[in-house]
């Protein structure tokens, strides 16, 4: 069901339609989808751009974009101001007439969203989950109740999708969670629980990992942006992991790659959730961090606030567990980009807001483990999307279908 695998109309390309062929269903979606899908990751183009993007004539963009203004999926401003002679080419902005849903399904906290295309995030709630609602019946309901909530709100406008992202091993064709380990789910069909729960009516639901779809918003609109070849890691309770190879999400066989937690680093190590022992996760997550220096198991924002003012303070107990974690992180990332190569790796989820007294550390622990032409080419870096980089990939997760297809939501 997720979409991530679904035909990419910015990869695929345009298809300069003849006369014979404008007619063609296949030919016209498949650029309508282009013109939409670079509209929405530009926010905002003229009429001019998106001949140049898409190569195609000038008014077959014409007709394009008036067909995706009257589906309320885009809508043309004011001319934009070229620099060069010459008309001004009209502006096309993203338009708010279809919306979808997003859903940051955490271990600890729930991330929610209203958006549609262009991707800014609106009605943005976040909820401290209960210990006693994490398992998967209680975690669809509260889901199901946030949507139902959100639903009632947009009254008529339609609603694409739900893109839901969990901190788990997604089978993608149909939102199947084989495991979540963090959570302590086991071959969970949570895409089914939540469809259940909103009834036949209600929107399709699209299931991912939460790391994944944090690489694919960081690649999009983050610290990622204009890099093709990324690894994006994401502390939290655990550690996930997100890839980007030549541009695209890397998904491997059956969608479950990424899973750096899990990267064994300590054979002798702790015994990890997964069943294993020893795992990077073992050492880097937050869990491991707080065990570390002694310190309750307590909220997870709570403890990363904790962590950040103490190590501004100077705490020494908490800079040198940092420090341990970088030297960790840092081999574990060596052997990652030794066989990834990625140009740049992302440190995102609480790693990010402790970035400054771990990369030292994790940068000398790289030098030392990774082939020297695979270090070379790296750099470690912050990402940018804090707190929202899942929540807003599984936004990209939900308009997916739209974007590759904008007749789809209009059923045409
Ligand atoms: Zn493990």
């Amino acid at each position: 069901m997720s979409t991530l695998g679904a035909p990419d109309p910015m990869r695929s390309g345009t298809i300069a339609a003849s006369e014979e062929t404008a007619n063609n269903g296949s030919v016209r979606r498949r650029n309508l989808g282009a013109v939409l899908t670079h509209v929405h990751r530009a926010a905002r183009l003229s009429r001019a751009d998106l001949t140049a993007l898409t190569g195609l004539n000038r008014s077959t963009v014409g007709v394009l974009v008036a067909e995706l203004a009257e589906l309320g999926l885009v809508s043309e401003g004011d001319p934009i101001p070229r620099g060069t002679p010459g008309r001004p080419s009209p502006a096309v902005d993203p338009a708010d007439g279809v919306a979808v849903l997003g859903v940051d399904v955490g271990v600890a906290v729930m991330r929610f969203a209203v958006s549609g295309v262009g991707g800014a995030l609106r009605g943005r709630l976040e909820v401290e989950r209960a210990t006693s609602r994490r398992d998967p019946e209680g975690t669809a309901d509260d889901v199901a109740a946030l949507v139902r909530c959100a639903l009632a709100d947009l009254r008529d406008r339609p609603v694409a999708a739900i893109g839901v992202a969990v901190p788990g091993v997604v089978r993608r064709q149909d939102g199947l969670v084989r495991v979540a380990a963090n959570l302590a789910w086991h071959d969970v069909p949570f895409a089914e629980l939540l469809a259940a729960r909103l009834g036949p009516d209600g929107p399709p639901v699209l299931l991912g990992n939460d790391a994944e779809l944090g690489a694919v918003a960081e690649h999009l609109r983050g610290a990622g942006r204009g890099v093709d070849d990324l690894l994006y890691l994401v502390g939290g309770v655990g550690l996930g992991g997100g890839i980007i190879a030549g541009g695209q999400p890397f998904g491997g066989a059956t969608g479950y790659a990424g899973e750096v937690g899990h990267l064994v680093v300590d054979p002798a190590g702790h015994d990890c959730t997964c069943g294993g022992r020893g795992c990077l996760e073992t050492q880097v997550g937050l869990r491991a961090l707080l065990r570390r220096l002694g310190r309750d198991d307590q909220g997870e924002r709570e403890a990363v606030a904790g962590l950040v003012a103490d190590a501004a303070a100077g705490d020494g107990d908490v800079l040198a567990a940092l420090a341990e974690c970088g030297a960790w992180l840092g081999r574990g990332i060596a052997s990652l980009v030794n066989v990834l190569n990625p140009s740049r790796v992302l440190l995102g989820g609480y790693l990010a807001e402790v970035h400054p007294h771990v990369l030292p550390a994790l940068r000398r622990a790289l030098d030392h483990h990774a082939q020297r032409p695979n270090r070379s080419v790296v750099t470690v870096a912050p990402a940018a999307l804090g707190r929202d980089a899942v929540l807003r990939g599984a936004v990209e997760l939900a308009l997916g279908p739209l974007l590759a297809d904008p007749l789809w939501v209009a059923g045409r």
